[in-house]
């Protein structure tokens, strides 16, 4: 069975890795833009994220748990390290002003002045989410491309799909020709909007600070910033979430939002050096929930619309899209994400 997935971002790349393994001929076509797995903060955070009592948790939180062995297979399969670290994440309450997160320990001001250094006075204490976990999702992108390819796959680079090559979609037009599979996977992330699909660009402003290794423990995650430690002291900053369609670019707006709500929370942040700012496109549905199952056409799958949680899930998305391509049936897990939700057939 020969599968194309349109689109090697991360999560086109994830599913590749997981089909190959399974035995289909695959070929990634990926036309070269920045993907949001590489703009991402590689949280995997579905407590922090609020996720927890929503559609989306069983599914999220079970990718959180595949996480660690799926992450050990990357490296074993690509040779590359991708950085998952199990650092737990820190809710913090701001003037006692935090909703209680069920099942989860409570830290007073002591407790978390051991470990986050520089927090603001008014950070009164904090919800600690210790089974949270962060990964270098740039790493992640690399390991993955390396791995595709050393498993026998093939990608394609810098080829634009154009859509479908004829009515049955028995291939799909594109700059280097139509390619024809006996199904497609449609992973083209915050662009799959091309295909009539309800997925817009949300974009997300982000930026790094440098640290010593280890000056930040944990992700810390309050209403309006985050920060997330990299192992060699990077912290990630973000994120903006502004409609604007595909409008490239850093502005002072963005950068001065996530400084001042960085700065407000670890006023202790202020000498860092400013080491990079960047953007990405994230893939948003309406309900900030995916797309994953079958499509349109019958030999379209979709994978697509992971929002702000496409790091986080993509393991459970690979597994669950290669187990219905290849004869292991559609899992009841995936029920509430198809595209039919939001009404009639695109096509
Ligand atoms: C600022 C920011 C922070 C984020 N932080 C997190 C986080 O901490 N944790 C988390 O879980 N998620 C996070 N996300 C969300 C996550 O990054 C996305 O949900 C995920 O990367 C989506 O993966 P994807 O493969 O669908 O899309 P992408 O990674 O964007 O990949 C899409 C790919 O499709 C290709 N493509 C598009 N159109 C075509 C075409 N016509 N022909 C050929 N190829 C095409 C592109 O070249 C690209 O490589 C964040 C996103 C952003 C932007």
């Amino acid at each position: 069975m020969k599968i194309c997935i349109l689109g090697g971002g991360l999560i086109g790349l994830a599913v590749a890795l997981e089909l190959r393994l399974a035995g289909a001929a695959v070929v990634v076509l990926d036309r070269g833009s920045v993907p949001a797995g590489w703009a991402a903060a590689g949280m995997i955070a579905p407590a922090a994220e609020g996720l927890a009592g929503t559609p989306l948790a069983e599914l999220a939180f079970a990718s959180r748990a595949l996480w660690p062995i799926w992450a050990a297979r990357l490296e074993e399969f690509s040779g590359q390290g991708i950085d998952y670290t199990p650092c737990g994440a820190l809710v913090p309450a701001i003037a006692d002003a935090a909703a209680p997160i069920e099942g989860h320990q409570w830290w007073d001001s002591t407790q978390l002045a051991s470990a986050v250094p520089g927090l603001a006075p008014d950070v009164t204490g904090g919800w600690w989410l210790e089974k949270e976990a962060c990964v270098d999702n740039r790493k992640v992108l690399t390991a993955l491309r390396l791995a595709v390819e050393r498993m026998g796959a093939e990608i394609w680079a810098g080829v634009t799909v154009t859509g479908p090559a004829d009515p049955g979609l028995a291939a799909v037009a594109t700059s280097a020709g139509p390619v024809a599979a006996d199904a497609f996977v449609l992973a083209q992330g915050a662009w799959s909007g091309a295909w009539g699909l309800p997925v817009q660009p949300l974009k997300g402003q982000m930026l790094a600070l440098e640290s010593a290794p280890g000056w930040l423990k944990a992700i810390i995650f309050s209403k309006n910033i985050y920060l997330v430690p990299r192992r060699d002291g990077r912290i990630v900053v973000g994120a903006t979430q502004e409609t604007v369609g595909f409008a490239p670019g850093n502005t002072a707006g963005g950068m001065a939002g996530l400084l001042t709500a960085a700065l407000a929370l670890v006023p202790g942040l202020a000498a860092h050096r400013l080491l990079e700012q960047w953007w990405g496109f994230r893939p948003a549905t309406p309900d900030a929930a995916p797309l994953i199952g079958p499509g349109p056409w019958p030999n379209l799958h979709l994978a697509t619309g992971h929002h702000r949680n496409g790091i986080l899930l993509a393991p459970i998305t690979a597994q669950l899209v290669t187990r219905a391509l290849t004869g292991g049936g559609e899992d009841p897990l995936l029920a509430a994400f198809s595209y039919r939700r939001f009404g009639t057939a695109p096509r």
